[in-house]
């Protein structure tokens, strides 16, 4: 066991804490690299992983890499790891857990907005339990128990913080997922042309990468395990390459994009190449061999960037070229620009070194990218690691969490508006306080039930216009157009189905003197309940109408017309029993006229009840006349 004193326990402590922050760190780049619609579903995803990685790590992963080595190849104690009386156990697995963390989170910005949430869980799992640490039993083993080393790490590879121990191994299991659970619903074209689909919100991509960037000031100084002075020199080494790596992605998109502009992924794309470039060598490098290894990574992320998309392998973050490519140049870098002094110390040559590197990058390939490849290969015949195009297209918030977004529900109804061309059933959307979309919402809520409002009174206007139009204004029955247009309908029927109709014209007798003797009113209300009762009397199947001003027509269809006479006469004597309010003794009286239909059309019919209806008023009125 290494002797550790006080200070030593401190700085590692603080550098895992420090380095629990490129959690949230990978969570604002990736939720910022992707859309909305995903983006809970991305947030959740990194939470999880780092979750299920403790326990993965703790359980098992810890023991396998840091655990008595088996022949270099596998550590084989120290499973659900115990830190009875061992407080260095429990800063070294602090520090080693949120590395874990690290790398099994790498994968998820790759396969982001299309990876299910259950396989994914499933393949961090396996990631942090088994891949991570067994190709770090090869590279770090020794780190814990003195000669324990793993193999690669006999050998004299060198791999300070984990260029390819953390990030490629990560990187590579994200390229198992992208190329077998492919890219991304309309990311390449039908003519194979790749389509751009932006990110969200690249402010908060941004804000990820502040935090990444200080975060992996304690990944790399950290891995000292030890307070020492040399914390200062790797800092400043990996200050300089994720700067550099910055500006060659910076300059680099200003002159080759499509826009020749500097794009906003580059620059921060170019920032953590830079920074997983150094990892490696942070240590071992001098501030010139940073600077080059920052560029160089800027160059192998950018470029890599534009490999994968020729080869339609749809990583949405880039964090294959990021963590995979750069990782596996830094790796390299270290052998060609370590110093002479650590190299007379190790016992080794540069191109030595240089090809140990390479040995190591290329099992770390074979390692993480093959047994990662035949398990999600395993797993996804079995259990799909894609979800279906229809929850790929309304975003994996709501497909898998339940979840919802003001945007999305705000864009939907807008949508919904749209296509149903009506706010009655636009529904409200939940408001988000405080936040520039609730405000909009809440305009838009408002906006929506005005216009609601003014819908509703439209559709009530256009009913009574409608019913105006039909009905007469004072007795509520058909008007004169209406009751000719049904006389019309039901002669054609009449027809030509040689049915009988027939209908009565009546008119009340001596209406005027109503008038004059009790009012205008008055005979408004003897009008009103004429109709009243004429309407208690008819037949459903009757039409009743106001012919003129107080001539009224009863269209009887299926009646003959001895029937209708009948009926007719039935009407009159009712009328004729009415007692009024104006004098209870008044009697008012109808006469009318009432034809069936002889195969003549309207106005012959009308006007052949009319000259009946004269024949009655003749006859000395209070008459039906057939
Ligand atoms: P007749 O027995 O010959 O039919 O005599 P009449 O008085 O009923 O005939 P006339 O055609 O001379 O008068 C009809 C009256 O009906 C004239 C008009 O003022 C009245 N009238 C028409 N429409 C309305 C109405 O909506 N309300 C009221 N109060 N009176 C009306
Ligand atoms: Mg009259
Ligand atoms: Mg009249």
């Amino acid at each position: 066991m290494w002797m550790k004193d006080i200070a030593d326990y401190l700085w590692v402590v603080i550098s895992a804490m420090i380095v629990f922050l490129m959690q949230p760190g990978f969570m604002a780049l990736e939720t910022g690299l992707t859309r909305a619609k995903n983006s809970i579903n991305v947030a959740i995803k990194n939470m999880s992983d780092f979750i299920l990685s403790v326990a993965a790590f703790w359980f098992v992963g810890f023991g396998l890499m840091f655990g008595e080595s088996f022949h270099g190849i596998v550590g084989s104690s120290d499973y659900f790891v115990n830190f009875e009386q061992d407080d260095w156990k429990a800063a070294f697995f602090l520090f080693q857990v949120v590395f874990a963390g690290t790398a099994a989170t790498i994968d998820s910005g790759a396969v982001a907005e299309r990876a299910k949430f259950s396989t994914y869980l499933l393949m961090s799992f396996i990631t942090s339990a088994f891949i991570y640490p067994i190709f770090g039993h090869w590279a770090w083993g020794g780190y814990f128990y003195a000669d324990n080393a793993g193999w690669l790490q006999q050998l004299g590879f060198l791999d300070f913080a984990g260029s390819t121990v953390v990030h490629s191994i990560g990187a590579w299991v994200g390229l198992s997922g992208v190329i077998i659970i492919g890219p991304r619903l309309g990311r390449f074209g039908k003519d194979g042309k790749a389509n751009k689909i932006r990110g969200h919100n690249l402010v908060f991509a941004y804000f990820g990468v502040f935090i990444l960037f200080f975060a992996w000031f304690g990944f790399n100084a950290g891995s000292t395990l030890a307070a020492t002075t040399k914390i200062a020199d790797i800092i400043a080494n990996t200050l300089i390459s994720a700067s550099f790596g910055g500006l060659t992605g910076l300059f680099v998109s200003w002159k080759f994009s499509k826009n020749q502009l500097p794009e906003p992924e580059s620059i921060i794309n170019g920032i953590l190449g830079g920074l997983v470039g150094i990892t490696a060598g942070c240590y071992y490098v001098s501030e010139v061999g940073a600077l080059v290894i920052g560029i160089v990574s800027g160059l192998v992320v950018y470029f890599g960037t534009l490999l994968l998309e020729k080869l339609k392998l749809d990583d949405v973050v880039g964090a294959i070229p990021v963590h995979g490519f750069a990782g596996v140049w830094g790796t390299i870098a270290t052998g060609i620009f370590i110093q002479e002094s650590y190299l007379l110390e190790f016992g080794m040559t540069r191109s030595n070194q240089i090809m140990i590197q390479i040995l190591g990058v290329t099992a770390a390939f074979v390692w993480s990218f093959g047994v990662s490849f035949i398990l999600m290969t395993i797993i996804n015949k079995f259990f799909p690691m894609r979800v279906s195009s229809s929850y790929e297209e309304i975003g994996l918030n709501i497909a898998e969490h339940g979840a919802s977004t003001s945007i999305f529900e705000l864009s939907n109804s807008v949508r919904n508006i749209i296509e149903h061309k009506n706010f009655k059933n636009a529904e409200k959307i939940e408001v988000e306080f405080g936040t520039e979309i609730g405000e909009l919402t809440d305009y838009f809520n408002s906006m929506v039930n005005d216009l609601k409002e003014k819908e509703e009174m439209a559709e009530e206007a256009l009913q009574s216009l409608h019913h105006m139009a039909v009905t007469d204004g004072l007795t509520q029955i058909l008007n004169r157009k209406n009751v000719t247009d049904a006389l019309e309908k039901e002669i054609n029927i009449a027809i030509n189905y040689e049915k009988k109709l027939s209908i009565l014209l009546f008119d009340i007798d001596f209406f005027k003197k109503v008038n004059d003797q009790f009012g205008h009113l008055a005979g408004d209300q003897v009008l009103v309940d004429i109709v009243k009762n004429v309407s208690n009397t008819i037949r459903k199947t009757d039409y009743f109408g106001r012919y003129g001003g107080e001539e009224f027509l009863v269209i009887m269809p299926k009646t003959d017309l001895e029937t209708a006479y009948i009926f007719a006469n039935m009407i009159r004597e009712k009328i004729e029993k009415m007692i009024w309010d104006f004098s209870k003794g008044y009697t008012i009286t109808v006469s009318g006229g009432v034809v069936e239909n002889a195969g003549e059309d309207l106005n012959k019919m009308i006007s052949r009840a009319d000259s009946l209806l004269y024949c009655a008023k003749e006859k000395g009125r209070n008459k039906i006349v057939k």
